[in-house]
């Protein structure tokens, strides 16, 4: 792995949690990008050389809405940039981690993705991204 990409906040709403994080950082957001298949609306803060991407549900059984019920919102996960992502699919399995989607799925912010599943990783959600190159 080479860097922490960004690090994932679960909000009940988006337009709100924006301002607020806009506040926090004296700057605005760069993006805003709906992920249909995993029923979010995401934006994302660049903070130096960091992000910080907020997540707000789409649908009522979206991961974010199931997470913000059990949890509250908040740090939802951290995000890892890789550079060769179905190897470390394969190597992160061979190591024990329970792998989520065995194939990388299109994410937010030009990424292919995969997720760990956290009661493998001491409750810690862990995304693996690896940048889309044209
Ligand atoms: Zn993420």
């Amino acid at each position: 792995m080479n860097k922490i990409e960004h690090i994932g906040i679960a909000v009940k709403n988006l337009e709100a949690s924006n301002d607020l994080f806009s506040k926090l950082f004296g700057k605005s957001h760069y993006k805003i990008e709906e992920v249909a298949s995993e029923g979010v609306n995401t934006s994302f803060f660049q903070i130096g050389e960091n992000k910080i991407e907020l997540l707000e549900a789409t649908k009522p059984d979206s991961p974010i809405a199931k997470f913000i019920e059990n949890k509250g919102e908040g740090i939802h996960h951290i995000a890892f940039d890789v550079t060769d992502i179905q190897a470390e699919i394969t190597r992160l399995k061979n190591e024990g981690f329970i792998v989520l989607n065995d194939t990388p799925k299109k994410g937010a912010d030009n990424k292919l993705v995969a997720f760990l599943h956290p009661k493998s990783s001491n409750g810690v959600l862990i995304e693996l991204c690896q940048e889309i190159k044209e």
